[in-house]
């Protein structure tokens, strides 16, 4: 294994960890990272939060350069992997550059989903999935006095509160019924609704947008519940696809991802696949999924790690996940099945709360706003209903429901 050459092809936060631990394992030397931004991997939560608020602040690298260095790994900024020769296991870079792999790792992440009956290129329309995404938008917000952001999910409403601390006027639409539907109870939408209110931001619930009004290469305003609606600047904040255009011309699996095993291994044995682009199967759900977390891309690494380094074990993390929307903490552990059983337990402070979720009464989910503790405790609670290692360290499990 140790003479093997592994490309990996990504640079975000699958990546960084995936070159982490192959140089903990010895394996630097025989690595080399392709990454499509100009730029080492760094950290992409701060992007929609505090990076936006200061002009000069930079990105947070994961790893300086002589870190990469000194563990032998060979980097490759700025020129994206265009194409895969699985027969001879190259991958061809932009540049012309062809690179042979024995393994190969995609941690290719996602792309922000556009509008269809939005025309692009339009000079006040954004999405934020990079650093450039970020710095371009914090240049243009500082020339805005209102902000309509299209979508009431995580980015979408992290943006909302940044803009709102700058001062600035902001809309939010949203077309479902509740915001964070997808991903959080009706409790905590209610509460994260009423917060967001409270500071000054317009949210329009079941929003629907009849209309764009371009002057010449700018959106002057969008036709928002059938009022015209002016905005300086427009977030398309409606989800991200997973980046899966070099897997799928390679004749990979995918379906909502890159498909792999419990190994992370593609339809390809020499191919592995982590993070954000994947659909994996949850032991834990008995369910394939995709998830778009920090914490989700440095497990599948951690997984892949192993695989590659000759340990191979299934993949079995607890999903969790945080988002922080100005005086908001929200922190979630574990997956909601639908018909779960609901108990609030309030925190030790006046904002704080947990709601945990029972599946035939054992806990399978907890989410938690301002109250972290709650959430460390979830965690171990959940990892111990998977690991036997877990569960001797954790013996608090069984009563907890009689608890709350
Ligand atoms: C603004 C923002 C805020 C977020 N906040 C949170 C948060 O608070 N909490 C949380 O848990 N998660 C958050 N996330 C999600 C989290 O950042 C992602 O889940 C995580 O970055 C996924 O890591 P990844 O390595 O799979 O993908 P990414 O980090 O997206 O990295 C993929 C990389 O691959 C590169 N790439 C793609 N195709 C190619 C190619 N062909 N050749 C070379 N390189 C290529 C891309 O340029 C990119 O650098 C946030 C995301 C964003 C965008």
């Amino acid at each position: 294994m140790i003479d093997q050459r592994i490309v990996i092809v990504g640079g975000g936060h699958a990546a960084a960890q995936m070159c982490a631990g192959l140089v903990e394992a010895g394996m630097g030397g025989h690595t080399t990272l392709i990454c499509g931004e100009a730029i080492l991997p760094y950290q992409r939560p701060p992007l929609s939060k505090g990076f936006l608020k200061t002009l000069d602040e930079v990105a947070q690298l994961h790893r300086a350069e002589t870190w990469y260095a000194a563990g032998g790994v060979t980097i490759k900024l700025g020129e994206p992997a265009i194409a895969l020769d699985r027969t001879r296991r190259i991958v061809s870079l932009r540049n012309g550059e062809q690179i042979a792999y024995d393994r190969l790792v995609l941690a290719t992440g996602g792309r922000a989903r556009l509008l269809a009956d939005l025309p692009a290129g339009l000079s006040n329309v954004a999405t934020l999935r990079s650093a450039v995404d970020a710095q371009a938008l914090r240049l243009q917000m500082n020339d805005c006095a209102s902000m309509t952001i299209i979508g009431g999910g995580f980015i979408g409403l992290e943006f909302a509160a940044t803009a709102r601390s700058l001062g600035k006027q902001v809309t939010v639409a949203e077309s479902a019924p509740r915001l964070l539907a997808r991903a959080v109870s009706p409790e905590v939408s209610s509460h994260v609704l009423q917060v967001h209110r409270a500071a000054g931001i317009d949210i329009h619930l079941d929003a629907r947008i009849s209309g764009f009004e371009i002057d010449e290469s700018r959106l002057a305003a969008i036709r928002l519940d059938g009022t015209r609606h002016e905005t300086d600047l427009l977030l398309l904040g409606i989800g991200a696809l997973p980046e899966t255009g070099l897997a799928e011309s390679a004749g990979l699996n995918c379906e909502n991802g890159i498909v792999v095993d419990e190994y992370m291994v593609t339809s390809d044995p020499a191919i592995l696949a982590i993070g954000d682009c994947t659909s994996f199967p949850d032991i834990g759900s008995g369910r394939r999924l995709r998830l778009e977390s920090v914490q989700n891309a440095n497990d599948q690494a951690r997984t892949a790690i192993a695989t590659l380094t000759g340990s191979r074990r299934p993949h079995n993390a607890v999903p969790w996940f945080w988002s922080e929307q100005g005086s908001l903490r929200l922190q979630m552990a574990g997956l909601p099945p639908a018909n779960a059983e609901r108990c609030k337990r309030p925190g030790n402070k006046p904002e704080s709360f947990s709601i945990f979720h029972f599946a035939d009464g054992v806990l399978c989910c907890v989410e938690s706003v301002n109250a972290p503790l709650d959430h460390l405790m979830a965690r171990k609670m959940l990892e111990a209903g998977r690991s036997p290692e877990a569960a001797r360290v954790c013996d608090a499990a069984v009563p907890l429901k009689s608890l709350l």
